[in-house]
């Protein structure tokens, strides 16, 4: 577990329980003076990766660190937690989906080649790494190659599988991966309260507390529930595809965009194929979960499809999973 001195404050970033293990081994590499200078922070969406850069950052750059911790009081803390810091430099997209622009990856290289303001550590945390383009990951290239001294590079990652090869050979991957619901779930209960079905969120979120979370804070939960509702209707012959499928385009229920709607549906038919409940033949259900992806694939496209004849078909077939043969 995860120490937490009484003496650290609010002011001090703190990873999640379920990053212990990740911290205890950066933590150790830290305090031998052999933390490699650029680090790949990688896993899915969702799983707290950036919360963890910034408690190393807020580490690095502490000037008397508490129990492993940045300890929140001192000037360095300060100025972290003011989002004013000389020596650390965030490397964001300018709109959240968007690429990281060169521009951005240029001013990293400034950034890394002068020396330190604060006399310490100066740390770049780059995110989602994997929102730079080519140009961008060319540009990064070079610092990877020369770093400064005393200079640390925190790539966070939802999709390691996308950054270029070279820029990957260059750092030490970080793996996150989901954690195990029995990791998450005191976190978890203890933030949206013991009253909360925790294991249905997290099957929802699919295993990821933060989203889960978000499913809480928003009304997405009450979205879900009405779309399983919808698929149990379907399934006990309550409702005709047709029906489901005009209401998901038109009265949009469910989720706006319907990639989301169709990951929904994934998500049900891999659960009951996990816990062998719905379809008579999980031969069925693995080429429907195809017909999914393939259906997710051309949403996404350019093909502009018809999307209630799209639904109907993904509908009917759904449906068709639960007829006695
Ligand atoms: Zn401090």
């Amino acid at each position: 577990m995860c120490f937490v001195s009484e003496q650290l404050t609010p002011a001090t970033a703190m990873h999640y329980p379920w990053q212990d293990t990740q911290w205890t081994s950066l933590l150790a590499q830290v305090e031998q003076q052999r933390i490699p200078h650029a680090l790949i922070l990688g896993g899915p969406k969702h799983t707290g990766k950036y919360q963890f850069a910034l408690t190393l950052a807020q580490r690095m750059l502490c000037e008397s660190p508490v129990g492993g911790y940045a300890c929140g009081s001192c000037k360095q803390c300060h100025l972290v937690t003011a989002n004013n810091h000389p020596d650390l430099l965030k490397v964001l997209p300018e709109d959240e989906g968007k690429a990281i622009r060169i521009d951005s990856v240029r001013a990293l290289g400034e950034f890394a080649s002068k020396t330190s303001q604060q006399g310490g550590w100066k740390v770049v945390i780059i995110y989602p790494a994997e929102s730079m383009n080519q140009n961008s990951s060319n540009a990064l290239l070079k610092n990877l190659e020369e770093p400064g001294p005393n200079t640390l590079l925190l790539l966070v990652c939802h999709e390691p599988a996308r950054l270029s090869a070279t820029v990957k050979s260059r750092c030490r991957i970080v793996k996150f991966p989901v954690p195990t619901i029995t990791q998450s779930r005191p976190w978890l209960s203890q933030v949206v309260g013991q009253d909360q079905d925790i294991k249905q969120l997290l099957d929802f979120a699919e295993g990821r507390p933060l989203l889960a979370l978000q499913l809480i804070e928003t009304d997405l939960l009450e979205r879900r529930h009405a779309f399983e509702g919808m698929l149990d209707d379907l399934a006990a012959h309550r409702t005709t595809p047709l029906l489901v499928a005009e209401k998901l385009v038109v009265k949009k229920p469910v989720a706006n965009d319907p990639v989301v709607t169709v990951d929904w549906l994934y998500s049900r038919v891999s659960s009951d194929i996990r816990s062998g409940q719905g379809a008579i033949s999980s031969r069925l259900m693995f080429r429907y979960l195809d017909r999914l992806i393939q259906a997710k694939k051309l949403l996404q496209s350019s093909a502009n499809p018809n999307v209630q004849l799209l639904w109907e078909e993904l509908l009917l077939n759904w449906q068709l999973l639960f007829v006695t043969r």
